[in-house]
């Protein structure tokens, strides 16, 4: 096994996790936890993060746009995460893996003690063999929804536990040159040697479900990078492509730390 690679953290997003329609992507669910599974099998150390939990109550109730009311939004969020994690559990269980529900916010972060008492629960799970699987704790973290986003998250998950890679997820193969959306000659690029460098190549979010898009993503690299975590964005649509960039081959964009 690449030791190097041992202790990963997985980001997904919304609109990796659901369909255009709204309704959730029951075949990337499974895909997620069919290779995590394995990897953990394997020997690997997963932890998941996901968003979804708003995206998914908006399937489930019908709403076509996400709200923008907090109270609205983060009552969505509570009824979403209750049934993401119901899928999850079920998916993990057809693999013989067992989950755990992680949410958090900022203070279980920046308060040192809570930090430390959320890093032993983690590397317990682990040691228990289980997968955490980690979100905001939306319904009482206000600026979380406001203006909050899970590409921060997983890289702030990624650096308390010392993971050795963080992958994120997303509607897009990587970080390009230009909007690919907009613009047909835009070229991946495939590694990344100095954030500072791409900065302004970063467009904004690609669906109208998640909260993110490359600028958080780069924040997300830069949060890892100077935690001496590498951290690669890859295209969701493949979940299996997570097989290869453990190891080392080129996928995506590689936001290299030294
Ligand atoms: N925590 C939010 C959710 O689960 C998503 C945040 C994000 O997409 O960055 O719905």
């Amino acid at each position: 096994m690449n030791r190097k690679n041992k202790r990963i953290v997985v980001k997904v997003g919304t609109s990796t996790l659901t369909y255009d329609t709204g309704k959730i992507n029951i075949r990337r669910i499974n895909d997620l936890a069919r290779v995590l599974s394995d990897l953990r099998n394997s020997g690997y150390e997963v932890i998941l993060v996901s968003s979804g939990a708003i995206g998914v109550a908006m399937g489930k109730l019908g709403y076509s746009k996400k709200p923008t009311d907090t109270k609205v939004k983060q009552s969505l969020a509570a009824v979403g995460q209750c049934e993401l994690m119901a899928l999850y559990d079920r998916m993990f269980s057809e693999y013989h893996n067992t989950v755990a529900q992680i949410l958090l916010t900022r203070s279980d972060i920046d308060i040192e003690k809570r930090k430390q008492h959320t890093k032993d629960t983690f590397n317990t799970l682990l040691e228990m063999g289980i997968i955490p699987i980690v979100n905001e704790n939306d319904t009482v973290s206000v600026e979380e929804i406001e203006i909050g986003d899970n590409d921060s998250l997983s890289a702030i998950v990624a650096k308390v536990v010392e993971a050795d890679l963080l992958v994120l997820f997303s509607d897009i193969d990587g970080l390009f040159d230009s909007d690919p959306r907009k613009n047909p000659d835009a070229h991946l690029i495939s590694r990344v040697e100095d954030i500072e460098t791409v900065k302004n190549t970063a467009g904004g979010a690609g669906s109208n479900v998640g909260t993110g898009g490359m600028v958080t993503k780069i924040e997300a690299a830069k949060i890892a990078n100077s935690a001496g975590i590498s951290m690669i964005i890859a295209n969701g649509n493949n979940i299996d492509a997570l097989y290869d960039l453990i190891e080392g081959k080129k996928v995506g964009t590689l936001f290299k730390a030294y």
